[in-house]
């Protein structure tokens, strides 16, 4: 169980091919067990592998999120192993997204306003999951990672080079993204401070 660091755009990683997993061993429940812990240390709702690097066909949504527990409450996160898409459906909405491989960006993005996937579990049985709202965008933006797709594919070009510019800023070249944790010395601008984001951006009412 460990933190792993997030890949962040635009690192070419990112759109790697993902691959499936052809069996749910020890090795793949120790990779859930690591992007719990990462998803949380940024404060995320969803993660998908490759955004630590392990370009395999797996992502995680909270488990709030996914309507099986209270938000905050200390309930795993659901797995989605070799997810596929069965059927979308409703009209599309519009609303910020934002993902722990941009930190501090959000994108406006159409969805459809449900979704239903298969998918594997942890326990290696198949299951159909159907949501709507937030999960639905959140099953969504996660399913997209495994085909490489990212929040920048939703923009024009003009914002796509700002957004380039804005994590270039953020990211030194070690790949340390500036987080709530840092201790160096110089100050940074707060606008620009790569706070936890969740994967998608929770609004409470
Ligand atoms: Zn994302």
């Amino acid at each position: 169980m460990a933190v792993r660091p997030i890949v962040v755009w635009p690192d070419p990683r990112l759109r790697e091919k993902t691959r499936p997993i052809t069996e749910v061993t020890d090795e793949i429940r120790a990779l859930y067990r690591d992007l719990v812990d990462t998803m949380y240390a940024y404060d995320g709702v969803g993660i998908a592998a490759i955004q630590i690097g392990v370009p395999l066909r797996m992502f995680l949504v909270d488990a709030g999120v996914a309507g099986i527990a209270e938000r905050g409450a200390s309930v795993d996160p659901v797995a989605f192993i070799n997810p596929e898409v069965l059927d979308t459906s409703g009209d599309k909405e519009k609303a910020e997204e934002g993902c722990l491989s941009f930190p501090g960006i959000y994108v406006p993005v159409d969805r459809p306003r449900r979704a239903r996937l298969r998918a594997i579990g942890l326990d290696g049985k198949t299951f159909e999951s159907e949501g709507e709202g937030l999960f639905a965008r959140a099953m969504l933006h996660e399913h997209d990672h495994l085909t490489g797709k990212l929040l920048v594919d939703f923009v024009g070009p003009l914002k796509k080079r700002q957004i380039k510019r804005k994590l270039e800023r953020q990211v030194e070249p070690s790949g340390h993204v500036h987080g709530e944790n840092c201790q160096h010395d110089h100050d940074h601008d707060e606008a620009e401070h790569a706070h936890g984001v969740a994967a998608v951006p929770v609004r409470s009412s």
